[in-house]
C-alpha cells in the first residue's frame, strides 16, 4: 500500500501543536532516531504520523496485542483527510518512571464529509523502555 505523504521539513512547525519544530519534536521519533520518553510524547508522535500518513510509525507504536491490520487504517490515512489540530487535555502517569499511562486528547480532522472531532482517553504501556499505544475510550 502506498499513500503519498505530505512532505514537511524538519524546520516546519510540528503538526502535533507542541510549538516546537518537527525536527526537535516528533520527527526523530517517527524516524526511530529517538524513542518517545513519555506516553504523551508517543501520543503526539502518533498524531503527527496520522497527519503525515506515516503508516509504519503508527503500526510500530501500536502494542502487538491490539495492533490492527494495516488495511484497517486506510480510512484514517486517506489523502483527503487533513488533521487540523491536537489538544492534549490531561495525562495520568506515563512518565519516565512509569510503565502505564493515559492521555486524554481531542484531535480535529477534516474530510470532504466535514469536520470530525475525536475525543479519546488513550491507554499506553511501556515495555523494554518503549512506549506503546494499547487502546482508548472515545
Ligand atoms: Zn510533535
Amino acid at each position: 500500500m502506498s499513500i503519498p505523504s505530505p512532505a514537511l521539513s524538519d524546520s516546519a512547525r510540528c503538526p502535533c501543536g507542541s510549538g516546537d519544530v518537527l525536527g526537535a519534536c516528533c520527527g526523530p521519533v517517527l524516524r526511530h532516531e529517538r524513542r518517545a520518553g513519555t506516553a504523551q510524547a508517543l501520543m503526539r508522535s502518533r498524531y503527527t504520523a496520522f497527519a503525515l500518513r506515516d503508516l509504519e510509525h503508527l503500526l510500530a507504536s501500536w502494542h502487538p496485542r491490539t495492533r490492527p491490520a494495516p488495511e484497517e487504517l486506510t480510512e484514517s490515512l486517506r489523502p483527503d483527510v487533513r488533521w487540523l489540530r491536537l489538544e492534549v487535555l490531561a495525562t495520568e502517569r506515563g512518565g519516565p518512571f512509569d510503565d502505564t499511562g493515559t492521555v486524554e486528547f481531542i484531535a480535529i480532522s477534516k474530510s470532504p464529509q466535514g469536520r470530525h472531532k475525536q475525543h479519546e482517553v488513550s491507554r499506553f504501556v511501556r515495555e523494554d523502555g518503549a512506549w506503546y499505544y494499547v487502546d482508548g475510550d472515545a
